[in-house]
């Protein structure tokens, strides 16, 4: 398998020095990039630096660490000291970070090999990095289809072998959503297992940074350097043992509840893809039962509601004045912030400071933002609940194969597609997406493993046990009874 490990035993063995690697990367880069847009910048330079130091480490004979020399995609929301980071918005377009984000650090301590920032939705908020100012994202699998969102140019870029592995946000579905839809691992960790600080916030009290790769141990390894204790974060706490080392590929009498009644989707595919993990979960050893999700019908609307209130009140210091865009002429202060924000932000996220500003008013405060909250807590309480009889919820991540790029959905049906994804966020709960099946149009369909906070170690493990037991192998999933 081409993976994490390969290129590492290719660094080890010295078959190839980390620059010949990093020059392979940077070509197919080069080459794809104006076709899929993956990239919104390549970091050629800076590369080629760390491979040369790598190279040199090398040649004093010095062991690598884990990620050392490996060719990675950062989405373009986290901050890179002295690489542009736009979060795919005019607002930032030019914007330099004077620091990095500590899950960038902990990338760079390591000497992986920054390839390039990633494409993505503008801030963050979207679900088919259709609403980036540098243009769509296309898919490697077709490029007549989106890659999803909003990190959808980290996912593309790890599918079509531009990058060896990526970091992404995942807000309500971000990482686990575009991993689906591009056929691989995307993996949303316990809030508060990965450090938010130097993120660029769009919904604070849901934001965790994850990993996307392409395959289960990949995303454990990753994981584990990620994973780590930063006072600069005050929600963080840290992951305490190595996921990596806990990869059993075991999931015998491993507890899995499935919601089929609250969360099987309407599209046939994607049902047949969770009837099929089921099986192949079934004939692993693995325990099936049938669970009730309380109140997955409020989930969307709490999400939206909140991460709309939250994204109202983050982008609010974007205003001209201390970095980032800012109209030229003008005649007062609030023309200049008012023109300045009109022209810096694209539809979208202007929808949702609107929205968010709405629930957040004297006179609405009460009706939306209050009750939701309190739903929140509710919620929380209750899907907590499901863990103590259930190791795993397995459920469809997107109730939907990938879109077609330009499918122009209503702003609102494509927040139904976060159905599955953002009861995870609500909670705090890790989750990952694996590759499950093709579609007839031989598009991946992925389902998702939830598990009990911060046991990031037991949904890792069965993604791996699932892996091994199927080769990693696409399932087309007509052949499984559907789709014909
Ligand atoms: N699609 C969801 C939204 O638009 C999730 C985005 C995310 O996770 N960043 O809010």
């Amino acid at each position: 398998m081409v993976n994490i490990s390969y290129y590492k035993k290719l660094l080890d063995t010295k078959a190839l020095s980390c620059t010949e690697l990093t020059k392979a990367f940077l070509d197919s880069a080069e080459k794809e990039n104006p076709s899929l847009n993956a990239y919104i910048s390549i970091t050629k330079e800076e590369a080629l630096k760390t491979a040369a130091e790598v190279d040199e480490k090398i040649a004093r004979g010095e062991s690598l660490q884990p990620l050392e020399g490996i060719p990675v995609i950062i989405k373009d929301n986290i901050c890179t000291k002295g690489i542009r980071t736009t979060c795919a918005s005019k607002m930032l377009e030019n914007y330099v970070p004077f620091y990095d984000a500590t899950v960038w650090e902990h990338i760079k301590a390591q000497n992986s090999v920054l390839i390039g920032k990633g494409n993505m939705d503008e801030f963050a908020m979207g679900s088919t990095s259709e609403t980036s100012y540098f243009g769509i994202v296309k898919n490697p699998h077709n490029p007549e289809y989106v890659a999803g969102g909003s990190s959808g140019g980290v996912a593309a870029a790890v599918a079509g072998k531009l990058a060896a592995y990526g970091i992404g946000t995942d807000t309500g579905g971000s990482i686990r959503q575009p991993a689906s839809f591009c056929g691989i691992y995307g993996l949303k960790p316990t809030y508060g297992s990965v450090s938010r600080y130097g993120i660029v916030a769009y919904a604070s009290s849901f934001d965790q940074a994850g990993v996307l790769a392409s395959c289960a141990e990949d995303t454990a390894l990753v994981f584990d350097v990620i994973s780590k204790y930063d006072e600069r974060d005050m929600r963080s706490v840290g992951f305490k043992k190595s996921t990596y080392e806990s990869l059993s590929g075991s999931v015998k009498g491993l507890k899995i509840g499935i919601a089929t009644e609250d969360l099987m989707a309407s599209d046939e595919f994607v049902n047949s893809a969770v009837e099929n993990t089921i099986n192949v979960f079934k004939s692993m050893g693995a325990e099936v039962e049938e669970i009730k999700i309380p109140f997955i019908k409020e989930c969307l609307p709490v999400y939206y509601i909140l991460a709309c209130a939250e994204a109202s009140s983050n982008l609010g210091r974007f205003d001209g004045i201390r970095y980032g865009y800012h109209v030229e002429d003008y005649e007062d202060l609030n023309d200049m912030i008012s023109r300045t924000r009109s022209e810096g932000f694209g539809d979208e996220v202007k929808r949702r400071i609107i929205l968010g500003t709405y629930v957040l008013s004297s006179g609405y405060f009460d009706a939306y933002y209050k009750k939701a909250q309190r739903l929140r807590e509710s919620i929380i309480k209750e899907i907590d609940k499901i863990f103590k009889s259930c190791d795993i919820v397995l459920a469809p991540t997107v109730p939907v194969a990938p879109l077609k790029a330009g499918a122009n959905l209503s702003p609102v049906d494509l927040y139904r597609t976060d159905i599955c994804t953002c009861a995870a966020n609500i909670v705090g709960l890790p989750s990952i997406s694996v590759p499950a099946g093709f579609t007839d149009d031989n598009m991946p369909v992925g389902i998702q493993l939830i598990g009990g906070r911060f046991k990031e170690d037991v949904i890792l493990n069965a993604a791996y046990a699932f892996e091994k037991e199927t080769g990693g192998e696409y399932i087309k999933l007509s052949e499984m009874g559907c789709g014909v």
